[in-house]
């Protein structure tokens, strides 16, 4: 199948680590031009030169908090003129930290709405004046878009905020020929989710590695998926092969949700 993503432009935000890092790969790995963010600029210059030696493609890497819309705007502005317009924008930020209602104040709510909703809003707003038709704009969310999960009240709320976001989006920008999609990670083995294991073990007071089976139990694939199982769902939705998908917030992860 041709993917068609050879020499096109792709934004990629939060991507010197984790499921950020694993798409900018993938999309580099089939040639596509890439701009990656990361808040912090050693990093963001690190994972670019890295993934430029393994695939040969134009990769730069430029610091770009996600939550602070002065620097979006001028990180999307100066990756179009670098490269000349944008094709593909990937929108992807840290998760919120867990907790429940009695233990978030409003500052943690704010910082939440602006790092996993309000960047996205700001993201596309940037973008889509130097998109053109067949563009294609995917968001990095959570499974919990379809079935909350306990403790992690912010997660599930900004997640439902997102998925409502670009179901609109994909209404909006349908017209102009451009595709809008949700991807929804379950259980992705990154440092994020080695982390909430690793919390939940603490909390809990019991091994890490009891954690894990009960988690893998939830799991009809019984394991963990891979970063690139992930990125390479994530590189389909993002590829001229995908026409005529949009609107839709997708699950990878292993059969876990149980929503039909
Ligand atoms: P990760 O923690 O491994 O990587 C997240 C990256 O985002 C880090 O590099 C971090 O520095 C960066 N980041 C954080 N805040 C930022 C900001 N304001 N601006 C720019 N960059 C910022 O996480 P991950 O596992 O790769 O997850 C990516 C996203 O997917 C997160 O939002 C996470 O909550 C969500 N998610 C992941 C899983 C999973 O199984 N891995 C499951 C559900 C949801």
């Amino acid at each position: 199948m041709d993917l068609g993503i050879r020499g096109q432009v792709a934004l990629v935000t939060a991507g010197s680590r984790g499921l950020g890092r694993a798409v900018a790969l993938e999309l580099a790995r089939e040639g596509a031009r890439v701009a990656l963010a990361s808040r912090n600029r050693e990093n963001a210059e690190g994972s670019a030169a890295e993934i430029a030696a393994a695939t040969g493609s134009e990769v730069v890497g430029w610091r770009c908090d996600v939550s602070q819309g002065e620097e979006v705007r001028e990180w999307v502005d100066r990756a179009a003129e670098h490269f000349h317009g944008v094709d593909l924008l990937v929108c992807n930020a840290g998760g919120p930290p867990g907790g429940i209602l009695d233990t978030l104040d409003d500052d943690a709510w704010q910082k939440a709405f602006e790092t996993n909703l309000l960047s996205v809003v700001r993201l596309v707003r940037a973008t889509l004046p130097h998109m053109k038709s067949g563009g294609r704009i995917l968001t990095i969310a959570s499974s919990s878009v379809k079935q909350p999960i306990p403790g992690l009240i912010l997660s599930n709320t900004m997640r439902a905020g997102v998925a409502g976001l670009m179901k609109t989006l994909s209404e909006e920008l349908g017209p102009r020929g451009i595709l809008v999609n949700t991807l929804c990670p379950g259980r992705i083995a990154t440092d994020r989710l080695k982390e909430l294991d690793r919390q939940k073990a603490e909390r809990e007071r019991r091994p890490e590695a009891v954690i894990q089976k009960e988690s893998l139990r939830e799991i009809p694939l019984g394991r963990y998926g891979e970063p690139a199982e992930f990125a390479r769902t994530a590189v389909f939705l993002l590829s001229q092969a995908n026409t005529y998908v949009t609107g839709t917030s997708l699950m990878v992860d292993g059969g876990m949700v149980k929503a039909l």
